[in-house]
């Protein structure tokens, strides 16, 4: 897992709170905002985006689909920020293994506070254990 400086760390947050600013989150006025650091070392913004039929596309989706459609495939580390003060906001089951799809190893997971504390630094396998991956039908097709 990486490590960064404060001020590295600094700037993934300003980089959540930038998205977060373009969240459309009208049904649950919860916006979250991330930014994920991929294995080329670009890095890419996502923001929740909400629709009325409730299926709604989180911020660590968005993120991911920035990724893929600028020529990226792996995630090194992802950062997340959301809305709940000093509690934590970690990603969601959907995210956790929309992660796990793209993680490359060693990724780290971190969770701001709204103030930019550093709350939490998850490895994949603490975040979704005894995952079930890519790799696993792979396997099964070669
Ligand atoms: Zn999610």
């Amino acid at each position: 897992m990486s490590t960064y400086s404060d001020h590295e760390l600094k700037a993934f947050y300003e980089d959540c709170l930038t998205a977060r600013k373009k969240s459309y989150s009208p049904y649950s006025k919860y916006p979250v905002g991330c930014v994920l650091l991929d294995d080329k070392g670009q890095k890419h913004l996502g923001c929740n985006i909400e629709t009325a039929h409730y299926k709604s596309n989180c911020a660590e989706a968005t993120a991911i689909g920035h990724m893929i459609m600028a020529g990226g495939s792996k995630i090194k580390d992802i950062f997340v920020i959301g809305s709940s003060g000093e509690e934590l906001c970690s990603p969601c089951g959907d995210c956790r293994q929309r992660i796990r799809e793209f993680a490359n190893d060693g990724i780290g997971i971190y969770c701001f506070s709204e103030s930019g504390t550093l709350l939490r630094r998850y490895s994949m396998e603490e975040l979704l254990p005894g995952s079930f991956g890519p790799e696993n039908l792979s396997e099964k097709r070669s």
